[in-house]
């Protein structure tokens, strides 16, 4: 509980209208996906409108030692942002602004609490020879904990992961001082983190358990006149994966690759999963199915791009949708397309998802096929080749009824299994995880490493106020 003192304070900082101790207020913030029981509850939501107004309510929390929760949409799968401790949860979305657009090192300096849609709408209107990497998640998901969660976006092969996408960052630290981190320290410019020590890894891969980033500088990246989507098909996926290696090294223009099975195909809205073989190597149904996305500054350089992209296809055994009239996966995101918000499917919809070698891809697949079919729901695999080629995102998708409470441990169990199967895979590690997930990273990893980690933490958050209880924070 927090008492009508500390309330009035708050209040004082942000104005009565963006502080709420009202249940019906607060539903929201407690959303858990299945992770853990009960959910998580808060006792105060806060709207701040200004970097100084964060570190304001930090401050009263860390001297109360009140838990304070960084939330911008919640949504992010692992409940990483589900007040697990109660105290005050800081919803970030007035900080919703793009303070900037530098075209000559493109880059967007936006605020810690802007949604995708926030950001492609500005460029789309503003600048709309640039663009950023954009999720495949809800249009109201937020950009900067997409990046500080390692999110994988539409640019991944050629800007990897979101944590690569920043540039720089201003951040509030647990105990209420304010960093900035990258060149902006020394200078008016976020171009980039080079060259001091690389500090913004102290906020990446946390869960928002060191402080919260109330600016931060994301990579932009020219938008080129040429521009084509393949989607390419063929029975297996052991077989597709080792041809979009190949094409991820041969340098053609390629910004993104997607490899999904057909059975991800019923994570999607639209799409009528009874149509859709739950497992479609039984059928005999084409199981793999790959985004190819290639771009060009000339007609002629998209040609020959395309043209060896066709190539290479075709001698291993690809079959490309034709260019005219073919389908794109994903057209344009941010998107609101996903089956686990269709209510008529239940409603549930939960992910487990591995970085991994680009060699362990089709293994991936087969663990969590396996399993999926043991439970006799259709495997959804999805798959993101990244940065060139040099490592990769694997992840299950899981539909459910989420009113139907045998379902949902059902759904708890076969992701816990896929999770303890993936384990054996060398080098495949869960990101966005959940905490009964960093246990068995806790177990696994280089002890002087993990006891690194914790004195880092200790020294940014001392009274440990930040999200505790997510992450890798102890109890
Ligand atoms: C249907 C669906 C599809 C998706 N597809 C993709 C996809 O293709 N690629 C992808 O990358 N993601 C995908 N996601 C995940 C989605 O993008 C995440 O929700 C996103 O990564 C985090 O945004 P959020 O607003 O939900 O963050 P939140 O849940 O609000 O926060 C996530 C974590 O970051 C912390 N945090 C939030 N803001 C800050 C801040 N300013 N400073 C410090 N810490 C902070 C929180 O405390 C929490 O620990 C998908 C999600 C859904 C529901």
């Amino acid at each position: 509980m927090i008492d009508n003192e500390i309330i009035t304070e708050l209040e004082g900082i942000v104005g009565e209208k963006f502080v709420s101790d009202q249940p019906e207020m607060q539903y929201l913030y407690h959303y858990d996906f299945i992770t853990a029981e009960p959910e998580g509850k808060c006792d105060i939501v806060i709207m701040p409108n200004t970097a100084e107004e964060v570190q304001e309510i930090v401050k009263i929390g860390n001297k109360n030692k009140i838990p304070i929760v960084p939330w911008v949409s919640g949504i992010n799968f692992g409940s990483l942002a589900t007040p697990r401790k109660g105290g005050i949860v800081v919803d970030l979305r007035r900080l919703n602004r793009v303070l900037e657009v530098n075209e000559d090192d493109m880059y967007a300096l936006v605020e810690g609490g802007i949604t995708w849609a926030d950001l492609q709408g500005y460029l789309e209107k503003n600048h709309p020879n640039l663009r950023a990497g954009v999720t495949w998640s809800p249009p109201g998901t937020g950009v900067v904990p997409s990046c500080l969660c390692y999110g994988m976006f539409d640019l991944g092969m050629i800007g990897g992961s979101g944590a690569e996408f920043l540039n720089g960052l201003e951040a509030v630290l647990g105990s209420g001082e304010l960093v900035k981190i990258g060149s902006c320290a020394l200078s008016k410019h976020w171009y980039g983190r080079q060259p001091l020590p690389d500090l913004a890894g102290l906020f990446i891969g946390w869960e928002g358990t060191t402080g919260i980033v109330t600016k931060a500088a994301i990579k932009l990246w020219p938008r080129l006149p040429f521009n084509e989507t393949f989607t390419g098909m063929t029975l297996k996926v052991d077989d597709g994966i080792p041809v979009m290696l190949k094409l991820a090294k041969a340098g053609l223009g390629i910004t993104d690759i997607v490899v999904v099975n057909l059975g991800w195909s019923q994570a999607v809205q639209f799409l009528n999963e009874n149509k859709v073989p739950k497992d479609a190597m039984e059928a005999k149904q084409p199981d793999f199915i790959a985004s190819i996305a290639t771009q060009a500054y000339t007609a002629q350089q998209h040609e020959a791009q395309c043209e060896a992209i066709q190539e290479i296809c075709k001698k291993d055994n690809i079959y490309l949708l034709p260019r005219e009239g073919g389908i794109e996966v994903i057209q344009g995101p941010p998107n609101q397309v996903w089956g686990c918000w269709n209510f008529s499917r239940g409603g549930g919809g939960q992910w487990i998802g591995s970085y991994c070698s680009t060699r362990d891809i089709a293994n991936y697949y087969n663990v969590a096929r396996k399993i999926c079919l043991k439970y006799n729901k259709p495997p959804q695999f999805y798959s993101r080749i990244m940065f060139g080629g040099h490592y990769c995102v694997a992840r299950t998708n899981i539909n459910f009824n989420k009113n139907d409470p045998n379902e949902i441990e059902m759904a708890r169990n076969l992701l816990k299994e896929i999770h303890e199967e993936v384990q054996q895979i060398d080098g495949a590690i869960m990101y966005k995880s959940p905490k009964w997930a960093y246990e068995t990273h806790k177990e696994k990893i280089f002890p002087a490493t993990g006891e690194l980690i914790e004195k880092i933490r200790k020294l940014l958050d001392p009274n440990g106020i930040m999200n505790p209880g997510q992450g890798r924070g102890e109890e």
